[in-house]
């Protein structure tokens, strides 16, 4: 069994872990308000189906979000979504997608034996570049799924304007998008669907988790169903898989639901702690205009890959931990089985780091990342 975790084995000691600065960190309640959560399962003797806990979390959210026009089905993570909507609305044809996202992404797509096509990126937002989708679409095409990456909106107007033109569906991973606003509305009603993950390392989380977003009643009942085993008691209508969220899961999202707005403030202070100290040879990303953003990542674009990787190295020497999001470029992965060039994407891969942002990293931490960036070039 042990070679088959699936997570890379950190053999550190346990000082050495006390001092690691990962590029992110769980936010943890307190185990009371946790177990108090879990108690109610217990009392119901519920743990999973749609019990109480579920419920609750996905009419806190509704509100929390300010949910329109959407509705909201929590599911048991953020892949299952995007299959769900790929099945439904991708139909084993082409979807237009950006090849700079998490691998999940693309390889949804495949897995519901559709095709990529990728398109580039725009140099600047890291979203699909819009101006290239048109030429892209073929007559197989029958959806684009693209990534608000970082929580950085796509171009939704335009991408709305090409869709309806064509007559294609919108899928948005907008995975990184917890309580992102544009243009004072949830960033999750925007698309046809949209699907969020909660696992652990993404801002709001309930261990494993996700949810998917819809404003269809029609397309909403077959989602639920797929999510389902395609039945109601024992009423068989379609077919379907396991993507329900359980109520230990719930019970972690209720108690971590609390201090959203405490984990967003402190990731946006870190976020501006960052920006006003690094030079002016690094650029964190544009954020589109008319947005509220969540600050959950901090992606940092070096002006070279040789660059990057001596910060990187620098940082590893300090117990500094950092991410390469999103390398390689999607594009590029042989078992896609593409041969697109998308030559922004690739050119950010090479040069993009994410440096540590969560609850519990100080300032000073912070300083000193900035100073052993700045060093070691
Ligand atoms: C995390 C992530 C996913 C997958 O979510 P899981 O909950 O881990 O299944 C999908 N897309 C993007 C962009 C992500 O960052």
């Amino acid at each position: 069994m042990s070679e088959l975790r699936c997570t890379e084995p950190v053999e550190v000691n346990h000082e050495q872990k006390i001092k690691m600065i990962p590029v992110t960190k769980s936010f943890l309640p307190p185990i009371e308000e946790y177990t108090a959560q879990v108690q109610r399962a217990y009392n119901n003797g519920w743990l999973t189906n749609r019990g109480e806990l579920v419920l609750e979390l996905e009419q806190k959210l509704t509100e929390y979000l300010g949910l329109q026009e959407s509705k909201i089905l929590c599911m048991n993570n953020g892949t299952i979504p995007l299959q769900i909507a790929l099945k439904l609305l991708g139909k084993g044809g082409e979807v237009i997608t950006t090849p700079f996202s998490y691998v999940a992404t693309s390889s949804a797509i495949v897995w519901e034996n559709c095709t990529p096509v990728f398109v580039d990126i725009h140099p600047d937002y890291l979203t699909i570049d819009e101006t290239q989708i048109e030429v892209a679409i073929t007559e197989k095409t029958t959806c684009i799924l693209a990534t608000h990456v970082f929580g950085n909106p796509c171009n939704v107007e335009e991408i709305e304007r090409i869709a309806r033109k064509h007559n294609l569906k919108v899928i948005y991973d907008a995975a990184h998008c917890f309580g992102v606003k544009y243009k004072g509305k949830s960033l999750f009603e925007y698309g046809d669907v949209s699907t969020c993950s909660f696992h652990a390392t993404k801002l709001f989380h309930t261990g494993e988790g996700g949810a998917i977003f819809c404003k269809d009643n029609n397309l909403i009942k077959k989602i639920f169903l797929s999510h389902a085993f395609g039945h109601l008691g024992d009423d068989y209508y379609q077919l379907g898989i396991n993507g329900k969220m359980s109520e230990l899961h719930a019970a972690m999202g209720l108690s971590v639901l609390p201090y959203i707005q405490s984990i967003i403030s402190k990731r946006k202070e870190n976020y501006a702690l960052y920006e006003n100290q690094l030079d002016e040879r690094f650029t964190i990303l544009s954020i589109r205009e008319e947005t509220n953003f969540n600050y959950s990542y901090i992606p940092l674009i070096f002006s070279s890959e040789n660059e990057l990787l001596k910060a990187k190295r620098k940082l590893e020497e300090n117990n500094i931990f950092t991410r390469r999001y999103f390398y390689p470029s999607l594009n590029t992965l042989k078992y896609f089985g593409n041969d697109e060039k998308c030559s922004q994407s690739e050119m950010i891969s090479n040069r993009i780091l994410c440096l540590p942002n969560y609850f519990e990293l100080s300032a000073q931490k912070i300083n000193e990342i900035v100073d052993l960036i700045h060093s070691s070039i």
